[in-house]
C-alpha cells in the first residue's frame, strides 16, 4: 500500500513539473509529446489512487468483520463444568433469544464459535461433539461404573 501511495505521489510530482515546463516549450510537436506524456503520468496517478481507495475499502471491511467477530466472541464466557472440563457458554445477558449453549473451547481459542452438540451421557459425564474440530468433549466428573454380576444376569 505504501508503494502504491509513493508511486501515485511520484507520478503527480512528475506531472506537476511537466505542466510547469510546458509553457516554455515553443515547438508544437515537442509540446504535444509532452502533453501526451503528462496525460500518461496523470493516468498513472489515478490508477494508484484507485488501488489505494480499493485497499482502504478492503481494510475497512476487514476491520468491520473483526469487530463483529469480537463482539460475537464477547457473548461467551469460559465455564468449568467440573473436574477441569471447560467450555465457553453463552452468557444469559447476551442470549438475545438464543438458548444457552456450550461452545468448543479449542475452537474458541482459534477465533471460532462452534456450538457443541450433546452426544450421550456415560459414567456421570456428558459427552458433546464439536462439528468443527470433530472432537468429543466430556464434561463433569467421571463416576466409574461398578460391575456386580449376580446369578440372574445370566438368565
Ligand atoms: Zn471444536
Amino acid at each position: 500500500m505504501i508503494s502504491e501511495a509513493m508511486a501515485g505521489a511520484s507520478a503527480l510530482k512528475t506531472a506537476f513539473d511537466m505542466a510547469k515546463a510546458l509553457k516554455d516549450i515553443s515547438d508544437a510537436a515537442i509540446r504535444n509529446g509532452a502533453v501526451i506524456e503528462l496525460q500518461e503520468k496523470i493516468l498513472s496517478a489515478q490508477e494508484a489512487q484507485f488501488a489505494l481507495v480499493k485497499r482502504v475499502d478492503d481494510l475497512e471491511k476487514q476491520v468491520a468483520s473483526f469487530e463483529a467477530k469480537g463482539s460475537q466472541m464477547q457473548r461467551y464466557q469460559l465455564k468449568d463444568y467440573g473436574a477441569g472440563s471447560f467450555a465457553y457458554e453463552l452468557k444469559e445477558s447476551e442470549a438475545r433469544g438464543e438458548p444457552i449453549h456450550r461452545a468448543c473451547a479449542a475452537c474458541y481459542q482459534q477465533g471460532h464459535i462452534s456450538i457443541l452438540q450433546f452426544s450421550h451421557n456415560t459414567e456421570g459425564q456428558d459427552w458433546y461433539e464439536c462439528k468443527r474440530c470433530n472432537n468429543m468433549h466430556h464434561f463433569g466428573t467421571r463416576v466409574p461404573r461398578t460391575y456386580s454380576r449376580t446369578k440372574t444376569d445370566y438368565f
